[in-house]
């Protein structure tokens, strides 16, 4: 049987043409505004808190809708993106070192490995200098220069400074921020706030997404809620692969249900893996941690001269040691993106260089760093992100180099969205990492919050007015058949899963499948690779709907029955991240197919064949759609940090 099937091209219907710089312009002018008044009638429904939901959910309610949001944490300000350390990119040119709106949007469409939209990642770019405003004025504690300017520092794929953060802890920043906004609203009674309430289905009428279904995690309620409007705003997958840098509790129930209700999944096979992360150091781990792309700033990576050499760091000298990063890419240094980090520190290791236990891991050093600029200055900088790594491992990494491996860290695909954010399915719209994003094969660092905020507290707002104006929509009666119908698929699919009563952990059948696409749909792909891991996915599919033993019921507060819902979600995702990844026979940043590389061992993209975004739908044999890109501005070149 064949794995996919080819359907109809399909364009982006909403986006703009003309002069790039003013194409955001006139979208927002040709859209249809919504009367305030009459916006107090109409209601949005928004999954998830992080930055995208929570500031889409907070300019919704400013605006004058009524919100009806959702996460499935305890608290809005808990969901993952409070995690993200490093930064958040803006094109201000506060350093006068030749920043601009155009550099920060050739370096995205390169970084990306032109497989991005120029329309959308110009209109980021733009977009990006409004966040920073924004932010500060809701007092978002950026750090600052001595002067008092909004301090920056450099993230991989760009000779600027142009990173503004918040020590280490960038995400939790901004996230009280936007939530703060939130609360006022939900004080003022504008959004109805969830917590711990989980999406398992998405509802839609006559074509239209009109609500979801939910259930309690405390009580094991299940209900529906009907709306307007629906926003994912639901996160990344890299949890398909079991240990990655997410938040445990990331997933792709919320985007998958949609998907399966006929919106289209794009690029599923994209998967960024993250140069630095503190290796694995055992099979009772359940997940990774980061070490932010901010300490390759002052911190340099080298690893042994000499394969097999096991001294200690301090007993290598400096000539015996290959700085190979510096020695490869002399123009980016230890700044290139992610993925050519990533693979880079894979080919060390994988010719028998590698450091530390198993020789999975390379030296992140920041002896130089301490020297030239004195360990306080260190310690202001990065103090929090070594008090971490100190904890994790118990080495110093003010006396030791760090040690590093690449880890899975974000996901570029999600489902397809058009210029206004808005899925195949009209009234649904997905934000944040859950679309399939604007960052092509690979994200350049401290772009996903950039990201995220400018969807939910920019564009969105904005594009999601023209769809409600061209209301009033049929009020949907909560007894609707497809309303009862998707209700009952919900309770249908919980009591399967507890029905199974096997002899094998969530976990455990979690586990494998992380290892098996680690294995074949990781950082190198292959054709027989990915052939072989459909096969053993479709087969440990199967053992977990005979095998597996969720314990407790459906009536209570039940994590082990949450996990099983995502992990059956996360079986059927990996089947078509490996279909995607076998399809796209070329490699493009972090799809790396071993088949297509140059003779140095870089991607080598096939830009006549694939030059475009891989659009699927979900049936038994998935349809493959083909959204083409043009480039009229940053012309596709071999992408060379050397
Ligand atoms: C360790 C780490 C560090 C990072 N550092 C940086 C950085 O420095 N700079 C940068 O730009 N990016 C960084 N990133 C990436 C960035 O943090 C994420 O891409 C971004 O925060 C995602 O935001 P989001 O709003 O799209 O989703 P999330 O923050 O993941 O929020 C998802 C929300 O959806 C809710 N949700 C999901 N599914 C459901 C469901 N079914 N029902 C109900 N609610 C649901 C969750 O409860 C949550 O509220 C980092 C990532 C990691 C892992």
């Amino acid at each position: 049987m064949d794995l996919w099937r080819l359907g109809e091209p399909i364009r982006d219907a909403a986006a703009p043409d003309g002069p790039i710089e003013t194409r955001w312009e006139r979208r927002q002018f040709a859209a249809k505004l919504v009367n305030p008044a009459n916006r107090r009638k109409l209601t949005v429904i928004v999954v998830g808190t992080g930055l995208a939901g929570g500031s889409a959910a907070a300019t919704l309610a400013e605006a004058g809708y009524r919100v009806r949001s959702y996460c499935y944490q305890d608290s809005p300000r808990r969901a993952h993106s409070i995690a993200a350390q490093g930064g958040i990119n803006a094109a201000k040119n506060y350093r006068n070192d030749g920043d601009s709106i155009y550099r920060l949007f050739y370096d995205t469409v390169k970084g990306g490995d032109f497989r991005a939209r120029e329309s959308n990642v110009y209109r980021l770019a733009q977009v990006s200098v409004n966040i920073i405003d924004q932010c500060v004025a809701q007092g978002v504690p950026f750090a600052r220069e001595y002067g008092g300017l909004l301090d920056n520092r450099s993230f991989g794929g760009t000779q600027v400074s142009r990173t503004f953060y918040a020590r280490g802890q960038t995400g939790q920043q901004l996230l009280l921020g936007a939530y703060q906004a939130m609360e006022r609203q939900i004080a003022a009674g504008n959004i109805a706030m969830f917590a711990r309430h989980e999406m398992l289905e998405l509802i839609v009428v006559a074509g239209r997404a009109c609500g979801i279904v939910v259930r309690d995690l405390v009580t094991g309620e299940i209900t529906t809620d009907l709306a307007d409007a629906v926003v994912l705003a639901s996160g990344g997958y890299g949890n398909v692969f079991f240990l990655s840098t997410n938040a445990k509790g990331c997933n792709v129930t919320a985007t998958w249900r949609a998907h399966r209700k006929g919106a289209l999944f794009a690029n599923p096979c994209y998967t960024q893996i993250h140069p630095t992360c503190i290796p694995e150091s055992g099979t009772h781990q359940s997940k990774l941690t980061l070490m932010s792309e901010s300490l390759r700033n002052d911190g340099r990576v080298w690893v042994p001269l000499r394969a097999g050499d096991d001294r200690n760091a301090q007993h290598i000298p400096e000539d015996e040691r290959d700085y190979y990063l510096e020695r490869i890419y002399p123009a980016f240094g230890n700044l290139v993106p992610r993925d050519i980090a990533s693979r880079a520190a894979k080919n060390v290791c994988d010719s028998g260089h590698g450091v530390g236990p198993g020789g999975l891991g390379v030296y992140l050093d920041f002896a130089d760093a301490i020297r030239r600029l004195g360990r306080p200055a260190v310690e202001e900088k990065y103090g929090n992100l070594f008090e971490m790594y100190q904890r994790i491992t118990g080495e110093d990494p003010y006396v030791v180099p760090m040690r590093i491996y690449p880890a899975v860290h974000y996901t570029m695909g999600g489902l397809w969205v058009d210029y206004d954010l808005q899925s195949t399915i009209p009234g649904l719209f997905v934000i944040g990492e859950a679309n399939f994003s604007d960052h092509g094969a690979n994200r350049l660092g401290a772009s996903a919050l950039m990201q995220g905020l400018a969807d939910g507290y920019f564009v969105l707002p904005n594009t999601i007015n023209d769809y409600l104006a061209s209301g009033p929509f049929r009020t949907i009666d909560p007894a609707h058949e497809e309303v009862a119908a998707a209700r009952a698929a919900v309770q249908d699919r919980l009591r399967r899963l507890l029905a199974v009563d096997g002899d094998r952990t969530v976990d455990s059948f979690h586990r494998e499948l992380g290892h098996l696409m680690w294995e074949y749909c990781g950082m190198e792909r292959t054709e027989a690779g990915l052939t072989k891991a459909i096969c053993l996915i479709r087969g440990l599919r199967e053992g977990f709907w005979t095998r597996v033993k969720v314990p407790g019921t459906g009536a209570e507060l039940n994590q082990n029955l949450e996990k099983a819902g995502r992990v059956a979600d996360f079986f059927e995702l990996a089947e078509l991240m490996c279909i995607d990844a076998l399809h796209r026979a070329e490699s493009a940043g972090g799809h790396f197919r071993a088949e297509s590389q140059t003779p140095d061992g870089e991607a080598l993209r096939h830009d006549d064949e694939f030059g475009y975004v891989a659009a699927w739908a979900y049936g038994d044999v998935p349809t493959l759609h083909k959204e083409p890109l043009d480039f009229a501005y940053v012309h596709p070149s071999t992408r060379s940090y050397k």
